[in-house]
């Protein structure tokens, strides 16, 4: 059955910082979709009851962010080949019934480099700070689309050898290595080798979190994206080191506009939800 006003949410726990809603309801109201697009803040404990009332109450989709992007795998009738190589899913379509899974993050990562440095994920050579959800999304994608070398700098070593590996093995044409966010004589080899570095530790959320590693290292030219979506001090640092800089947002609304697509068959107003983010993060 079709509804007159279509319905989206993004489940979490906590969600109440996101700025999604603003970002996907400029997009509907540009397309001329009548939609809406909710908060469903929902503990672990629930996740499987509040899929079911979803569907109960005909949501056409839905985003997922931590701690669910794992765990809702489960509940999922089909998942896409980029989210089962993840391990992770940002974006469910319900199409009549059957739940069907994606990851957007990677994608929308790629999107968000070749927009800001006109950077191709194709024989990229590109070093990851942080081996967390965001960081395993995103260096699986570039591995999957033809990146030639990844590096894995992350606090537990052993979080960043095993993501080595699992790259390793979804792309065997790819050379992986894990090592320690400490290890700087490898983090001085990786970046003297890489076009990208991408900043995916949670260091820079607070005020007063000390540089994911030391900005000396850094090289002029070298493009620098941070996950965060605010600029934060290693950003500042990064460009006053003569580095090509880009922040979080570009990552968030073109993983956002990927979810629209997904959702609707239709390509992303992405210029409608650029300006809805930007008004967002400024408030
Ligand atoms: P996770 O919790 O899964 O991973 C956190 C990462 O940060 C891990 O690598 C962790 O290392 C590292 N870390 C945490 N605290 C410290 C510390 N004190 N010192 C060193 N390393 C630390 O989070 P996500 O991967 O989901 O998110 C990572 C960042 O990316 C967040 O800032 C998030 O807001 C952002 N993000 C942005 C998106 C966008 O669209 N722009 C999308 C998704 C995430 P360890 O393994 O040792 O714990």
């Amino acid at each position: 059955m079709q509804h007159a006003v279509r319905k989206y949410a993004l489940l979490g726990w906590p969600v109440g910082h996101s700025v999604s809603p603003p970002m996907q309801e400029a997009a509907f109201r540009a397309a001329g979709i009548p939609a809406a697009y909710t908060l469903r803040p929902v503990p672990p404990e629930r996740l499987s009851a509040e899929i079911h009332s979803l569907c109960t109450q005909g949501f056409d989709g839905w985003n997922i962010t931590v701690p669910h992007k794992q765990r809702i795998i489960p509940f999922l009738d089909e998942v896409d080949p980029e989210a089962r190589a993840a391990g992770s899913v940002n974006t469910v379509v319900n199409r009549d019934g059957r739940l069907i899974g994606c990851s957007t993050d990677g994608c929308g990562m790629a999107a968000a480099v070749r927009e800001s440095f006109g950077l191709n994920v194709k024989d990229s050579a590109v070093v990851f700070l942080g081996a967390g959800g965001a960081a395993r999304a995103v260096s699986i994608y570039f591995a999957r689309h033809g990146a030639k070398r990844i590096w894995i700098f992350n606090r537990t070593l052993e979080r960043a050898c095993a993501l080595a590996e699992d790259i390793a093995r979804c792309a065997p044409g790819v050379r992986a290595e894990g090592a320690a966010l400490d290890a700087r004589d490898r983090q001085k080899v990786a970046l003297a080798e890489a076009d990208l570095l991408i900043q995916a530790t949670s260091l820079g959320l607070h005020d007063g979190d000390p540089a994911p590693m030391p900005p000396e290292f850094l090289r002029p030219g070298l493009a620098v994206v941070e996950m965060i979506y605010r600029p934060t001090q290693f950003l500042r640092d990064a460009a006053r080191a003569g580095c090509r800089t880009a922040d979080g947002r570009g990552m968030l609304l073109h993983q956002g506009a990927e979810s629209f697509r997904i959702w609707t068959g239709r390509p992303a107003p992405i210029e409608a939800m650029r300006h809805a983010l930007d008004q967002a993060l400024t408030q």
